[in-house]
Formats: C-alpha cells, sequence, structure tokens
C-alpha cells in the first residue's frame, strides 16, 4: 500500500517553494493535482513508498488566461473550470478541449487539474490528446530554470514523460491557431466511468477558398505507449478540398500510423476499424463547426 507510509501533508504557497521541497525530499515526495489519479499510479507499481504529499492548491497554478500567444491553463485547473472558461465555451479552435471535458463524470470534472491529467502519461486519457490536436505545449518549473517542451516531445512510454524529479509542470499553452480553424474529439468507451478504448482529436485549418491549409491528427487509447500523431491521415487531406471521398480515405489510412494493442477491452482489430471511423467522424465535426459544406454531408452522420 503506497500510501500506508505519509505522514505530512505539505501546501506550497509557490511553484519555487513546491521544487524546493522536491529536491529537498526526492521520492520520499509526491505531487498532488486533484489526487484522483494516485491510486491508479500506485496500483500499476508506478508510485514508491511515500510519506510526504505536497499539494499544489495553493501554488497559484489556478487560471485560464487568453493571451496573445493563445490560451494559458495553469496546472491546477479543474476539469470545471476549465469547461467553464469563455474561450472553452465558445471558440471553435477550443472544439476539441469542449468535446473532451464532457466524458469524465462529474466527481471527476470537479476535482480532476489539468497539470494532473497531463503529468500522468497516460495514453488512455482524453485531454491529452486533445492539446496534441492543438499543438500544446507544457511550461516546466525545475529547480534552476523553466522550460516549455511540446506535447509531442513530453511523453516517452506508459507513465513516463521528460520531466526530471525536480520539476514540476506549471502551465498549458495552447497556441493561437489560424482564423478558419476548428478542432474535434471523440471517444470510444464502455461506460460513463470509463477509460478510453479509442479516442479521436483533430484540428483543421481551411482557407477561403475551402482548402484545407492545416490539419493535425490525434490518436490515442490503446493505440501505443503514447498518443499518435496520424500523418498518413493529414496527408491525404492538406492542400485539398474535403470531400465525403477524402474524409473516408483520411480514416482509412490511419492504419499506417497506429499500433493498437489486443487487450482484455478490445481486440486491435476492433480499435483499427474503429479508428478509421473515428478520424472520419471527428473530422467531419471539426468541418462542420466551420460551415463547412461537404456535398451534403454533415458531422452530426452517426
Ligand atoms: C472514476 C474515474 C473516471 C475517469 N474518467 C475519465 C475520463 O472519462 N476521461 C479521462 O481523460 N480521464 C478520466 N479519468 C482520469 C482522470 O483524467 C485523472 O484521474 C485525472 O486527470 C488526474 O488528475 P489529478 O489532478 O487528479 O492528478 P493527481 O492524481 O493529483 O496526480 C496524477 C499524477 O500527476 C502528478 N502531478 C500532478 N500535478 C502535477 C504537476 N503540476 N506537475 C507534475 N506532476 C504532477 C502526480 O504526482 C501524479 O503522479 C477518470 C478517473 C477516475 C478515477
Amino acid at each position: 500500500m503506497a500510501f500506508a507510509g505519509v505522514k505530512e501533508f505539505l501546501q506550497p504557497g509557490s511553484g519555487r517553494e513546491a521544487v524546493d521541497l522536491l529536491a529537498k525530499l526526492g521520492d520520499r515526495a509526491v505531487v498532488l493535482g486533484g489526487g484522483t489519479f494516485l491510486h491508479g499510479l500506485a496500483a500499476r507499481g508506478v508510485l514508491g513508498e511515500v510519506d510526504t504529499f505536497i499539494d499544489l492548491q495553493k501554488a497559484g497554478f489556478s487560471l485560464v488566461k487568453s493571451e496573445r500567444s493563445g490560451l494559458a491553463i495553469g496546472a491546477t485547473t479543474t476539469f470545471t473550470e476549465l469547461a467553464e472558461a469563455e474561450p472553452v465555451r465558445t471558440s471553435l479552435e477550443l472544439g476539441a478541449v469542449r468535446d473532451a471535458l464532457q466524458y469524465p463524470p462529474p466527481q471527476i470534472r470537479n476535482m480532476a487539474t489539468v497539470g494532473g491529467c497531463v503529468a500522468s502519461a497516460t495514453p488512455l486519457f482524453d485531454l491529452p490528446v486533445a492539446f496534441m490536436a492543438l499543438d500544446g505545449s507544457v511550461k516546466a518549473l525545475g529547480p534552476r530554470a523553466t522550460r516549455d517542451i511540446g506535447l509531442h516531445k513530453f511523453y516517452l512510454d506508459y507513465f513516463e514523460h521528460v520531466l526530471e524529479r525536480t520539476e514540476l509542470l506549471t502551465e498549458v499553452l495552447l497556441p493561437k491557431l489560424p482564423s478558419g480553424s476548428a478542432s474535434a474529439f471523440l471517444k470510444l468507451e464502455t461506460n460513463a466511468n470509463d477509460l478510453a478504448l479509442l479516442n479521436v482529436a483533430v484540428r483543421v485549418t481551411l482557407d477561403e477558398s475551402g482548402t484545407c491549409r492545416e490539419v493535425r491528427v490525434v490518436v490515442g487509447g490503446g493505440v501505443g505507449k503514447v498518443p499518435v500523431r496520424a500523418v498518413s491521415c493529414e496527408d491525404v487531406l492538406k492542400g485539398q478540398r474535403p470531400t465525403p471521398a477524402l474524409l473516408q480515405e483520411s480514416g482509412d489510412v490511419v492504419s499506417l500510423d497506429i499500433h493498437p494493442v489486443d487487450d482484455h477491452r478490445a481486440s486491435a482489430k476492433y480499435r483499427t476499424a474503429v479508428a478509421k471511423v473515428y478520424v472520419r467522424r471527428a473530422l467531419q465535426r471539426a468541418l462542420t463547426r466551420l460551415g463547412a459544406s461537404l456535398d451534403g454531408h454533415n458531422g452530426q452522420e452517426s
């Protein structure tokens, strides 16, 4: 029982103080966001014997801020706070974030933090996949410096990321996208408490003629150790005016980029089949948000 030996619960008043504590206490301490996944990590043997929790609630990282460069989301912002933030409720480009936040149950939405979600390094979580489709990055605060890390370079393996033991994730930054951009997210789950069997996030940028100038497709949830960018799907659409046939083709080629696992929750074959459909539907949903005409087809297709 990883937490039976916990004797101290510390609430540093700043990120600097938290980093100093991490440096001093080493592996004996674990950082706490909402605390909703510590049991999950302990059950998987990821956490060692811990005697101190360092809770970040008072470190000043609870914020959602629109900046010139994009949307800055503080590490201890809860899912509910993020969902209620005006840009997330209204912007087309953040549609994938809005979609992803609808899946976790309310108890989790009220407690789980954006930083804890990203730092858990679990390919089955939803928000990181949405953030990756938006080319999100994280800010890490360490004993000597801060650094920005693109999410595409952040994850290494199941439960492993590039942060040092003495670094904290303080912020997620979603860069401002060109006008004509929209995103969308879809998840396959067995019930409302379930992690993804498969999830897909996309973003599309159309120019004034309706041509696809930029596209991202990211697939997570059992398709590898980390969420996967499906470049083959993107290549089908880039420079083209989207049509139902092209969306179908884009979905179909996802099998070139993903290597789904075969487990008790779903077979690799099933995950591949669903990925093809979900890539197409997520693209349809993003394009519908942009008001794009798809020869009579729309994103509400079942
Ligand atoms: C019943 C249930 C249903 C769920 N359903 C969904 C779902 O539908 N979709 C989904 O995506 N997820 C779901 N989840 C998972 C949920 O997303 C995670 O539990 C949550 O994101 C973890 O965030 P937290 O703030 O509670 O992290 P914590 O549990 O506090 O921490 C998790 C890990 O991150 C580290 N950490 C936390 N904050 C930081 C930081 N700022 N810097 C560095 N490291 C940090 C901790 O040390 C720990 O290792 C569900 C979980 C449960 C229990």
